[in-house]
């Protein structure tokens, strides 16, 4: 379904986003995959894409706290494959505090990776988007753009703010054939999630058994984890022909969390 089409996936070197990477290669598409970990590891997802699914994947160490960085990700990728077709605004990070706590460090990072690496990857992307009359932009909110919990204050912040991104840019390409949208699931079991149980601990003075239970699927009705697989099969419906009428929606895959 994808076939000659180029993707570039944020956050991709694990959890959710390599999940998408790997979703969009196996419909056909060339894939740049971009994030933090040690190179051995990232070459070998890098060439597992390509040995799995018989397209290219290039690696970019861009840093979506440096928007020079961004940018360049963006041209390379351009380069490499002839067109930026698909953008996955997804590499994120949490930090959990009471706000009086907070460190101002933490929150600018948040800010910076979580919300205005999308601005700046979107503002590279859209030219040659616009200019082939296609092109498809995802970006990973979560249940915390339209609900919050406390102690995450930098985190709701910046998805609250991904979703008016969205709305906002899918107006302005609405009718280039782009479509802009935001993914929100709720607990996904990732490493990002994972990392976060030993500072819930403290916030909240538990055992881990009473955060994952009590504090994680407790907020979904559900009581399962979202899989990284299911919410990377949305990606690829958003990027199909069926979802050409689709834009600005934030749409949610979050076990049932945003209808209470
Ligand atoms: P993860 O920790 O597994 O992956 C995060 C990715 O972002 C990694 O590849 C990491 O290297 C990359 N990254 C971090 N800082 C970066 C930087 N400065 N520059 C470039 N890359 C950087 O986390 P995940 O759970 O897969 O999260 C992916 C996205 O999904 C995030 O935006 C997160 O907020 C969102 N999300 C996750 C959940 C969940 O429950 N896991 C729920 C809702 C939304």
């Amino acid at each position: 379904m994808l076939k000659g089409k180029s993707a570039v996936v944020t956050g991709s070197t694990s959890g959710i986003g390599l999940a998408y990477a790997r979703a969009f290669a196996k419909e056909g598409a060339n894939v740049t995959i971009n994030g933090f970990g040690a190179a051995a590891d990232i070459e070998k997802e890098r060439a597992g894409i390509e040995a799995d699914f018989g397209v290219k994947a290039a690696y970019s160490a861009a840093d979506m706290t440096k928007p020079a960085e961004i940018a360049e990700m963006i041209k390379t990728a351009e380069k490499t494959f002839g067109s930026v077709d698909i953008l996955v605004n997804n590499a994120g990070i949490q930090f959990v505090s009471p706000v009086e706590d907070f460190p101002i460090e933490k929150w600018d990072q948040i800010i910076a990776i979580n919300l205005s690496a999308a601005f700046h990857a979107m503002r590279a992307a859209v030219p040659g988007m616009k200019a082939r009359k296609w092109g498809r932009i995802i970006s990973t909110a979560s249940a915390h753009s339209l609900v919050a919990s406390p102690f995450k204050s930098a985190y709701v912040t910046a998805k609250h703010g991904i979703a008016g991104l969205t709305k906002t840019i899918a107006l302005e390409t609405a009718t280039f054939g782009i479509t802009v949208n935001a993914i929100s699931p709720g607990y996904v079991w990732t490493p990002l999630v994972e990392k976060q149980i030993p500072d819930t601990m403290k916030a909240r003075n538990m055992t881990k058994e009473q955060v994952i239970n009590d504090v994680l699927l407790d907020a979904q009705p559900t009581k399962q984890f979202v899989t990284v697989d299911q919410v990377a099969s949305l990606a690829v419906y958003l990027c199909s022909d069926a979802a050409s009428q689709i834009t600005g929606a934030n749409l949610s895959i979050d076990g049932g969390w945003t209808a209470e």
